[in-house]
Order: structure tokens, then sequence, then C-alpha cells
């Protein structure tokens, strides 16, 4: 690691997850606006209680079903997920059989490249998305449209991180089931999913792999069931009480304290 941080420091992990970030900066394959986009995530984080909150738990369980029900599970992996959680995206694949595809909003070959060289160093056999995004997604105008034709492009499920709003919808639109790993209850990709996961990728990932060990022993009648009764709407409001009920107590909390005599 570059920065060496003492395991003593209050935000110890959080400060261990942007060292990885700078490192895969560094290394030329985070771009800076990657670095902004998680910013922007620590901020819900801290605003969810930096836990694998019960709606999310729901949404993982759903995620879960529709991947062991896929045909052609597909996880979309850009450069934060690759320099956070690289093995883990690799054991999940192996889990449910899913092929691993790059695909960046800002796409350079080179970064490419270097992501699919990351995730291969992590066990991968076979990343697509490096010389053959031939595809396009219609009605997409950023890089991330060119996928490749036996990836993304023919995926029934695609499971995305850190992703944009516009290729969501479009994916959606392709007749696709999104699952989202979105910090951000309100950004349009998590609107837009078929199933968001309103949690921290570092924490997600890992716990969707465990997960599975039990999910999977499930029949195909009940995995249907579990989707069948799921609804995102429900599950982002419940994160918004969440959200709202957390921010209350705090504030409550700050008002006795307020009120208790002896206060500097
Ligand atoms: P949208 O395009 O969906 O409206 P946006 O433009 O606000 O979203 P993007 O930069 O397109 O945001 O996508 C990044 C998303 O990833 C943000 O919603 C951010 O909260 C989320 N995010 C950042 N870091 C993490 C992380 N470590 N785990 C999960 N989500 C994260
Ligand atoms: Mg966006």
């Amino acid at each position: 690691m570059r920065t060496e941080i003492p395991r003593t420091h209050p935000r110890y992990e959080s400060l261990v997850v942007r060292e990885k970030l700078v490192e895969g900066f560094e290394e030329g394959y985070v771009v800076p606006q990657g670095l902004i986009a998680h910013g922007r995530g620590e901020c819900f984080d801290y605003l969810i209680g930096e836990n694998t909150i019960e709606p999310a738990l729901k949404a993982m369980k759903a995620a879960a079903a529709a991947l062991l029900l896929a045909r052609h599970p597909v996880i979309s992996v850009n450069g934060n997920v690759a320099a956070l959680v690289p093995g883990d995206v690799v054991k999940l694949a192996r889990a449910v059989n899913a092929k691993i595809e790059v695909n960046l909003f800002y796409r350079s070959e080179e970064r490419a490249r270097k992501i699919a060289e990351v995730l291969r160093s992590h066990g991968a056999d076979e990343v697509l998305g490096v010389n053959d995004a031939t595809a396009t997604i219609p009605e997409l105008f950023s890089e991330r449209r060119r996928v490749s034709p036996r990836g993304i492009y023919v995926a029934d499920v695609v499971l995305v991180a850190l992703e944009d709003g516009d290729r969501t919808e479009a994916l959606r639109k392709m007749g696709k089931t999104v699952i989202a790993i979105d910090l951000n209850p309100l950004s349009r990709t998590s609107l837009a999913a078929s199933i968001t996961i309103v949690d921290n990728v570092v924490r997600a990932i890992p716990k969707l792999v465990d997960l599975l060990k039990s999910v999977r022993t499930e029949s195909r009648n009940h995995l249907e069931e579990i989707l069948r009764s799921y609804s995102n709407n429900e599950v982002l409001s419940e994160v918004l009480d969440h959200i709202n009920q957390r921010l209350r107590e705090l504030s409550e909390k700050l008002r006795v304290k307020t009120r208790s005599p002896g206060e500097p």
C-alpha cells in the first residue's frame, strides 16, 4: 500500500478502500471520475450506517434467485469494481456460472486490457469486452454502448455496480433483468434497475457469494416465487425509511445531549 494507515485509525477500513482506488488510478485503470463517484457513494454509506441493511439483504436474495435462474448471466466490471473487489467478482461469477465483461464509460482499449489483467490475476479464466466489444446497445451514446456479442449483448441478467443511469435504462429497454449495486437509493440507476442492492460493493459482493450457498439449494419453483414477490420500489422505500429513521434517532440523541447539564 502506498500510504501506511494505522490500524487504530477510527476510519481505517474506509481509508484502505480509498487507497485501493488511488492505486488503481496510479496504475491507469481507475479514472478520476471514478474517484468522484466513490466520494458520492461514501456519503450515502455514512447515511445508511456503513452496514448491510435489511432491505439490501432482501434485494440480495432476489439477486441470487435471478442469477441462479438466468440462462446467460453477466457481471459487468468497471475500473472501481476491479480496484475494490476483483477476487470477489471472480468468486461470484464461478458461483452462478456467469461471464465477466469489462464495460467502461470512459473507454480505452488500454484500460479495458489492464482491468482484464487484474481480473485474471485474481483467477478469472475468461474476461469479455476487451478486443471483442463489437456489438452496440441501442439508444446509448457513451462508450458504454460497446459490448461483447457473447456477453452483455445476449445476457438475460446483468449485474452492474456503480453504473450510469442511461445505460441501466437502455439495458432494461433491451428486456434484460438488471441487478444494480449502488449506495445511492435516489440515483437513476437505482430507480431504473430491476433489483437494487443499496450497499457498498465491498460488502455486497462477498455477502452475495455467501448468501448463494444457501439460496442455491432452493427449488426452481421457490426461486421463481422469490422473484415474483419482489418489489424494487418497495425495497427502495424501505431504504429511505431506514435513512429517515436513523437520522431522526441521531438528531434526537444530539438534542438530549444539548439538554443535559455539564455540556461544554
Ligand atoms: P445515475 O447516473 O445513476 O443517476 P450518478 O450520475 O449520480 O448516477 P454515477 O457516477 O453515474 O452516479 O454512478 C456512480 C454511483 O455509484 C453513484 O450513485 C454512487 O453513489 C455509487 N457508488 C460509488 N461508490 C460505491 C461503492 N463503493 N459501492 C456502491 N456504490 C457506489
Ligand atoms: Mg450518471
